[in-house]
């Protein structure tokens, strides 16, 4: 990646639970609401609400909202079934916004 320097993570950004490493980082261009997210092949602590199809910027997918496993925050959604090739890729990842998440710098990660 561009800039990562040991280990970094993200957090939830009311509770400050750990739910994804930067290592695991796929797509940081990713749009969420309205604005940035991030998109991660691997996350940690979280719950996941009722599949749903739902039509997105990028087309209709099934997703499953994603929350904070401690707090309850919505903090992004899971990527369960694409219907387009080009976005097989999405399929099992998850997509955090960039303004429900925030940096941290530990290594207590699992
Ligand atoms: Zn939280």
């Amino acid at each position: 990646m561009d800039d990562s320097i040991g280990s970094r993570f993200y957090c939830c950004f009311r509770c400050r639970k750990i739910i994804a490493a930067h290592d695991h980082t796929v797509d940081k261009s990713f749009l969420a609401w309205r604005g940035r997210g991030f998109l991660f092949s691997h996350v940690v602590n979280v719950v996941e609400g009722p599949k749903a199809d739902r039509l997105l910027i990028s087309g209709t997918h099934m997703v499953a909202d994603v929350f904070c496993g401690d707090c309850g925050e919505k903090l992004g959604w899971k990527y369960e079934k694409t219907y387009e090739q080009h976005h097989k890729y999405k399929e099992g990842k998850t997509v955090l916004a960039k303004s429900k998440i925030t940096k941290a710098f530990d290594s207590t990660f699992y």
